[in-house]
């Protein structure tokens, strides 16, 4: 198979064009085979992989990009064996998890290769045990292949610099690799401060070939790991496949009430992954708890928590326990993943909305990665993406970090309400890569309703609703211009036309003018106005009633509003098809907000003393 490649890309070649170098055709060809099928046991490589081994043996720097599961670790780890076998040089690695360089070391040692970990937190007499062999005036013959060091070990403990320059001295300083790289720009979504302080090894050793790898690909990021890393552009080669995981099937679901949506998953999981292995993320600690041991006592499903919460002994004995197969399900925040590999995962499952479409890929990225058929599911209510964006606004970082995770959340509101698009194009695009909804084949929950229900399919459309935003707009600025406090779902049902007694007793009734949404449905309706919150130009302030529940008023952000009212900006969102009559009732909707609101003598009525029945559809469950 190799031989007929090679004929046909010298047949197919312009004469003068530089020949493509045969992979197998370099000195440690011949070594590079024999480690894959001797030490690692595997029969060929995957897409890149060869290239990026070649490079780092031939000297260059490289940039590798791959989705996860893709094969990074052994991007190095073989290439670490050959160099230690021909020259005895050694390659560090710098990982960011404590628990994944445990994993890994681990993993280096039952395949025979002699790998050892230098971490802050390890045992005095282990690093020294280690240090020994390193610094062993007979050191060849103790050398290990990799070393395994976390950026915060590097950055705050000399020995790490004293361990560089001893096997520099001795040209034993093989290669550097920065896995995880990603975590080195404030771009991606995992940055760690510590990372960038790996620009310095470049600085040190500008000789010494450096590999950085991550499954992140925004093309920001990547700039800014290159440059961090201080990496030479003109000995840089880079290596980047596809996104598209085709083994993973998307779907996202309605997140009913905290009862329904266990129910939900153990539906999901009793029918389609019985017995079988999962993830499931929460948001909080707690709901992390919560979901294991309900599913657990109402369900009769085996599941463990895992959180940054627990102490570090538990979260060992939890990952280890799942990783030995001793139960199958892992109810976790997004503390538990990283680096975590197991093949047979078949679910993911989101019980709260991810916080990026980055975090997303990444954490769904954990299922299938033996190539078997593996489900995504994502539960979203709108509702999650409230209390994330006030985890945003009370956490830590500058206001423009703040609107970057704003933006982030924004785009998964956006990717959880898109009912019409491929899953796997939206995801892609995300990563800058265009794809082809045919090649989905069925297999995100989007694509599959429009084969199972081409007409329905057909009936919707990513409509233009503007107008229709500015009259909600006009409405909300209407109310709270008057100082009266009301709900979304208020609001939702005053565009709607609605003469609830509620309604009435806050004489909202009279913003008659406004009610330009009669033939819309109700959901359609909300979905209007949590995308208008999604978009920044309303907001919801919580605040407790009198019975203890905490309610979320409407508030009106004036510089977004103006941007939609004026049309700037335009809102699609996925919609039925407008008859005639509706698109011309919503068309008219524009020209007369101004009028309406003019024409508005609307004056607030003394709040009533009794809790209308919305005071209570946003209380917290
Ligand atoms: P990541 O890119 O996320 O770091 P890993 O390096 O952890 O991925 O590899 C994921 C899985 O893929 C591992 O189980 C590994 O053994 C397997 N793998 C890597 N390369 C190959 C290959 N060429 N053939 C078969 N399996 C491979
Ligand atoms: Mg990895
Ligand atoms: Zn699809």
């Amino acid at each position: 198979r190799i031989a007929e490649t090679r004929t046909k890309t010298r047949a197919t070649e312009a004469p003068k064009a530089r020949p493509q170098r045969d992979p197998e055709d370099y000195p440690w060809s011949a070594d590079v085979r024999k480690a894959l099928h001797n030490t690692f046991r595997l029969s060929d490589f995957r897409p890149n992989q060869q290239e990026a081994i070649n490079a780092t043996l031939g000297g260059y720097d490289v940039f590798c990009l791959m989705p996860t599961g893709g094969g990074k670790s052994l991007c190095y780890q073989l290439p670490a064996i050959v160099e230690s076998g021909r020259t005895r040089g050694v390659t560090i690695v710098i990982s960011p998890l404590i628990s994944l360089i445990h994993d890994q070391v681990n993993h280096l040692l039952k395949l025979g290769i002699p790998a050892l970990r230098i971490t802050g937190e390890m045992p005095a007499r282990d690093r020294e045990r280690a240090l020994a062999e390193i610094f062993a005036r007979d050191a060849a013959a103790t050398l290990p292949a990799l070393v395994y060091l976390t950026p915060e070990f590097v950055n705050k403990s000399r020995v790490a610099a004293d361990i560089f320059t001893h096997l520099a001295r001795r040209n034993r300083l093989a290669r550097f690799v920065v896995d995880e790289a990603h975590c080195v720009s404030q771009w991606g979504h995992d940055f760690r401060p510590d990372y960038k302080e790996m620009g310095q090894l470049k600085r040190d050793y500008p000789d010494v070939p450096l590999m950085a790898m991550t499954a992140t690909a925004t093309s920001r990021v990547r700039h800014d790991v290159i440059s961090h890393l201080n990496i030479n552009k003109a000995r840089l080669k880079e290596y980047q496949q596809s996104f598209n995981r085709p083994n993973l099937h998307y779907h996202v679901r309605e997140k009913k009430t905290k009862a329904i949506v266990l129910e939900d998953i153990a539906r999901f999981i009793n029918g389609q992954h019985r017995n079988e292995c999962g993830i499931i993320y929460c948001l909080s600690r707690r709901a992390c708890e919560d979901v294991a041991s309900d599913l657990g006592r109402a369900h009769g499903i085996r599941a463990q928590h895992y959180h940054a919460g627990m102490s570090k002994r538990d979260r060992i004995r939890v990952q280890e326990g799942w990783q030995e197969n001793e139960f199958k399900i892992i109810v976790a925040t997004i503390a538990f993943g990283m680096g975590i590999d197991k093949g047979d995962v078949r679910f993911v499952i989101h019980h709260t909305m991810p916080t990026s479409l980055e975090g997303y890929y990444q954490e769904t990225g954990r299922a299938g990665r033996d190539g078997r058929s593996s489900d995504c599911v994502l539960f979203f209510n709108y509702k999650d993406s409230n209390g994330i964006r006030l985890m945003i606004d009370e956490g830590e970082g500058t206001r423009h970090q703040k609107e970057q995770q704003h933006d982030n959340l924004r785009q998964v509101v956006m990717y959880a309400m898109n009912t019409l698009d491929c899953r796997r194009a939206q995801i892609l695009q995300y990563f800058g890569e265009v794809f082809a909804a045919e090649s989905c084949h069925h297999t995100c929950d989007n694509c599959c309703r429009m084969q199972q229900a081409p007409h329905d399919a057909a009936a919707m459309a990513h409509t233009d609703v503007s107008a229709m935003a500015t009259q909600a707009l006009g409405l909300v600025d209407a109310i709270v211009r008057a100082g009266d406090s009301v709900t979304m779902l208020h609001c939702v049902d005053v565009l709607r036309g609605s003469t609830k007694t509620a309604i009435k007793a806050k004489g909202h009734d009279e913003l008659a003018q406004f009610a330009r949404a009669k033939h819309l449905a109700r959901g359609d309706v909300e979905r209007l106005f949590q995308r208008l919150v999604v978009e920044g130009a309303l907001g919801e302030r919580s605040e407790q009633n009198g019975m203890g529940f905490t309610n979320a008023y409407m508030t009106y952000n004036r510089r977004e509003a103006e941007a939609i009212i004026a049309g700037q900006k335009q809102i699609l969102m996925p919609m039925k098809k407008l008859t005639a009559s509706e698109a011309a009732a919503s068309s008219t909707a524009r020209t007369t907000t101004a009028a309406a609101r003019k024409r508005s003598g609307y004056q607030p009525r003394p709040r009533p003393l009794e809790l209308s029945e919305d005071d209570f559809e946003y209380a917290h469950d």
